[in-house]
This record gives C-alpha cells, sequence and structure tokens, in this order.
C-alpha cells in the first residue's frame, strides 16, 4: 500500500495528488470514487483508463469544471476573516483556466463558455459572501484504508467550519442538474468523504453536501443519513471484481461520452456489437481458464512432493 496507512481503516493526508495507477508497488488496489464510478458504470470503460492507461480524450466540460473548481478553492482558501471580493473569484478563474478541453474550438464559442463560467462564480459568490467564513481546508487530499490490501484515495473540495465549531463536507459539482436529498444521502462519494473526514480531523461532519454550483443550490444531508458501512461493502465488492479481471462492456446511454468507443468491442457506433460482446467474454473465460489450469499444476505438483511422485491425482 501507498503512504504510511498500515492498518484497515486509518487515514492518511497527503500533500499531493496520488499516482494514477490502480495498483501499488505492494500489490494492494488504489481506488477512488471516480474510479468506482466507472467500474460500476461499465467495467471495461474502467479496464481501457486504468489498467490498460489509455489516454481520455479532453473536453470543454472537463477542462471548464476543472476552472471552476480552481477559482473556488483560491476563494475559500484565502483565510480570512472577511468574504474575498468576487473579483478574487474572477481573476483565480483567469489564472487557472483551462484552455486543453477547448482546442479547435471557435473564439466566440471558447468566450461564451468564459462568460458563462464568470456568471456561475458571480452567483456563488451572490450565495456564499454573507455567511462566509475560511475553509478547514480545501483539496484535502487523503487515503485511507479500507483492509485487504484496499486503499482509497480523493481529494475532499471543501471542508467547512460549521457555526459549532464542528466540520460539514461539500463538493462542488459542475452538473446542470441538481439532485434530491435521498441521492445525496447515497452518494458513494460523500460516504468516503465522511469516513476521510472522520479519521482526518478525529470527529464527524455535521453534515456533508453536494453544491451543484450551476443552478446554485447545495444540498446537504446530516451526517447521520451517510451510510459508511454500505459504501465500504460497495467498494470491497468493486475491488473484488476488479481482482477477479471481470471486464465485460456495460453498454449504455453513457456510450456516447466514452472516450474508448473504437477500442471497443460492444461499441460499433451505432449500439452493442453481439459478436463483440462474445469476443470480451471468452477471452475472460480463457484468461480465467489459464488461471485455473496453473493453480491445478501447482496444487498438483504440492501433492506429489508429500505423498509422493507415484500418487495419483486427478485434475
Ligand atoms: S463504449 Fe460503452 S460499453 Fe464500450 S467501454 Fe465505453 S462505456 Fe463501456
Amino acid at each position: 500500500m501507498s503512504g504510511s496507512a498500515t492498518t484497515p481503516g486509518s487515514v492518511t493526508t497527503l500533500t499531493s495528488r496520488p499516482p494514477d495507477s490502480t495498483s501499488d508497488a505492494g500489490g494492494g488496489l488504489r481506488l477512488s470514487f471516480s474510479r468506482v464510478e466507472t467500474y460500476r458504470q461499465c467495467p471495461l470503460r474502467f479496464r481501457f483508463a486504468y489498467v490498460d492507461r489509455l489516454p481520455g480524450e479532453p473536453s470543454p466540460q472537463l477542462s471548464w469544471g476543472a476552472s471552476i473548481h480552481a477559482a473556488l478553492e483560491a476563494w475559500w482558501d484565502q483565510k480570512l476573516p472577511q468574504p474575498p471580493p468576487v473579483e478574487t473569484l474572477l481573476s483565480a478563474l483567469y489564472d487557472h483556466w483551462e484552455d486543453s478541453g477547448f482546442a479547435g474550438m471557435d473564439r466566440d464559442e471558447k468566450v461564451r463558455w468564459y462568460r458563462h463560467a464568470q456568471d456561475v462564480l458571480c452567483r456563488h459568490h451572490a450565495r456564499h459572501a454573507a455567511d462566509y467564513v475560511p475553509a478547514v481546508a480545501t483539496e484535502q487530499w487523503f487515503s485511507l484504508d479500507l483492509g485487504d490490501d484496499v486503499e482509497v484515495v480523493g481529494s475532499i473540495d471543501h471542508v467547512a467550519r460549521t457555526p459549532g465549531g464542528g466540520i460539514g463536507i461539500v463538493d462542488w459539482k459542475t452538473n446542470r442538474r441538481a439532485k434530491t436529498r435521498e441521492q445525496v444521502a447515497g452518494s458513494l462519494q460523500l460516504a468516503i468523504y465522511a469516513l476521510a473526514a472522520e479519521q482526518l480531523w478525529g470527529h464527524r461532519p455535521e453534515w456533508v453536501a453536494l453544491d451543484f454550483v450551476v443552478p446554485g443550490v447545495r444540498v446537504s444531508v446530516p451526517r447521520e443519513r451517510i451510510d459508511t458501512r454500505a459504501a465500504t461493502r460497495a467498494i470491497r465488492d468493486v475491488a473484488a471484481r476488479i481482482r477477479e479481471e471481470a471486464f465485460e462492456p456495460a453498454p449504455s446511454k453513457l456510450c456516447g461520452w466514452c472516450d474508448f468507443r473504437a477500442q471497443c468491442p460492444a461499441f460499433s457506433g451505432d449500439g452493442p456489437d453481439i459478436p463483440g460482446l462474445a469476443v470480451v467474454e471468452l477471452r475472460r473465460l480463457q484468461r480465467r481458464r489459464e488461471r485455473d489450469d496453473a493453480r491445478i499444476a501447482h496444487l498438483q505438483a504440492l501433492v506429489r512432493e508429500r505423498l509422493g511422485r507415484d500418487v495419483t491425482v486427478e485434475g
């Protein structure tokens, strides 16, 4: 495992982004919310992105979201008793504008994206300036040891100070639509953050929230409504499937946003490709048979070594 986390449930703060690989030098499995979510949406997409490590395509949405996050982080992290002016947000947007996803886009369209970001940030300022309290932390990286050589890494966007001196956990979302309170309460991501925060700061957050910055809605739920045990089980299940190399494609409407359609046998441009799916399943079964054959040979050798070479071992 990476970092100094050695006991299940222990957590390590990281000063920089952890490595992108899903496995560490000791053979442990390193996951994150987005990796688990990718696996649950499509195991083959997970394999392309995190096992084969095929490069993804930059997109305007990703670059725009990264720019908004960088500006919000700069604003909330000012450590000033007074709310920093809106100009702080706007100049942080300018300084941290991530341009790669806009390559090839005409100038007017790019300007529209930029103006939209300015508008969203001005509204965020209007929503939060009156009750501004400097963040306890922003972009707080952590590494959480779940046991069984499974590590979860991530970063918490905004750790807020509550009026009672406790903490609240906020994740900024740049989706156009907000989620319901029920959906937020069931968020795997917030459950992971709640678990990490409890161990980083020694006490439970009072609440966790998704802040949908585009519609300008923050949906909070009390910590009691977050089921961290179910989240831990869900991550362990995914880890077990990854270790079994279960990487079947799961075609869905999300294929339209997948960077790996050209490599995917289940996607022929118009939708699922049945022979392609069969090829993937066949390869998986062949890999499993090879593993089983190797294990059978090993056990046969073990039995002969202990009981004598002339013993007959069926297999
Ligand atoms: S195209 Fe669809 S089925 Fe294929 S890897 Fe991507 S998400 Fe999965």
